[in-house]
């Protein structure tokens, strides 16, 4: 067994690397120091996934709605809030893929320097896209200029980031007018994570890629992407969250700062939310609704799954929401139980 490290590009490109590198190779242990990782397994053979998107990027160019459809590419294409890059982007992104080799050489803890990523202009490195990072707007809010301030990666690190794109976060997207967010997720081990629970939160959020109808808090988006498809019940290590958001507005783009929730408790409460309240899903679809939906509901039950706190007022709120919209369409509500709802509330609220 051997152990690399990632490049140091930010924690949002750290991290989709080390999904990447996840997802390609036998990883036995990912531990996390700052924003880099530390990946112990063996990297001398990939599986089959690079064939298949290398397949699915061949067809691409012979014909480019084939990216629309599929599950991989689409991932890539809901990520993106700039249209006028897909082209070049996907294109690259074929290029780099033949450049995943010698992954023990390459990431050593000098990586960036040697290979001299950075705000380069050199053509013999990738630039790095605004969903692949957070290079952009570090730690601050910052508009985006691509012409300026590109940064660029070699192409193991564009390659990877890629993938980790497509098969480590879940995507919700949401679209009015000129104006699109999209919001990204992805989970992550709070102090480190062997094979099992790394495959374990890939495949949780690996499928998930959602437009929604009204715009949502970044921790209402993190309780409502974990709400839905297959329940965790445990992890033995602890889990975080980085979530991330990308803004258009006209022409301007920018990324806000990605946050990072403890979200071990949350799963868990989840998990008993699913079990004793079945209604739960058919009510977090009912807060999203184009025509019925309250996001201010939404983010308190987030608040409250998250941190804790007054689980009445959420309990009062969303039996309001439920008859108000029973009021206006019972056809909507048919069937849903507030007061399991309810108890399984009373039940979370005194832990
Ligand atoms: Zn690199």
């Amino acid at each position: 067994m051997t152990c690399i490290t990632t490049p140091g590009h930010g924690i949002v490109t750290d991290t989709l690397i080390m999904h990447g590198i996840v997802k390609l190779f036998h990883v036995d242990k990912v531990r996390r120091i700052g924003d880099r990782y530390e990946i112990c397994g063996d990297f001398s053979k990939m599986g089959e996934t690079v064939e298949i998107i290398k397949e699915e990027l061949e067809e691409y160019s012979r014909n480019s709605n084939v990216a629309r459809y599929s599950i991989y590419l689409g991932k890539i294409l809901d990520s993106n809030i700039n249209v006028s890059v897909t082209d070049s982007w996907l294109k690259s992104f074929a290029e780099s893929l033949n450049e995943i080799k010698d992954v023990e050489k390459a990431y050593t803890e000098d990586h960036k320097v040697r290979y001299k990523e950075g705000r380069s202009k050199s053509k013999a490195l990738y630039n790095l896209y605004l969903p692949l990072g957070f290079i952009y707007g570090k730690y601050t809010v910052d508009n985006y200029d691509a012409v300026t301030k590109e940064y660029r990666v070699c192409g193991k690190c564009f390659s990877l980031s890629n993938l980790g794109l497509i098969f480590g976060t879940a995507i919700i997207r949401y679209i009015s007018g000129n104006n699109a967010n999209v919001t990204l997720t992805t989970l992550i081990p709070e102090d480190e994570m062997e094979r099992d629970e790394l495959l374990l939160i890939e495949r949780f959020v690996e499928g998930k890629s959602e437009n929604i109808n009204i715009e949502l808090t970044l921790k209402s988006v993190l309780v409502y992407a974990l709400s839905f498809g297959e329940t965790i019940y445990s992890f033995d290590s602890k889990v975080d969250a980085l979530v991330w958001r990308l803004e258009k507005s006209g022409n301007f783009q920018r990324a806000l700062q990605p946050e990072i929730f403890d979200i071990t408790s949350l799963l868990d409460k989840i998990a008993r939310l699913k079990s004793m309240s079945p209604d739960y899903t058919k009510i977090l679809t009912l807060l999203v609704n184009k025509d019925y939906g309250d996001q201010s509901i939404l983010d308190d039950l987030a608040e409250f799954l998250l941190f804790g706190g007054d689980y009445y007022r959420v309990i009062k709120e969303i039996t309001f929401f439920i008859n108000r919209i029973n009021t206006l369409n019972n056809k909507v509500t048919k069937g849903i139980d507030l007061e399991k709802f309810a108890n399984t509330f009373i039940e979370l609220g005194k832990d």
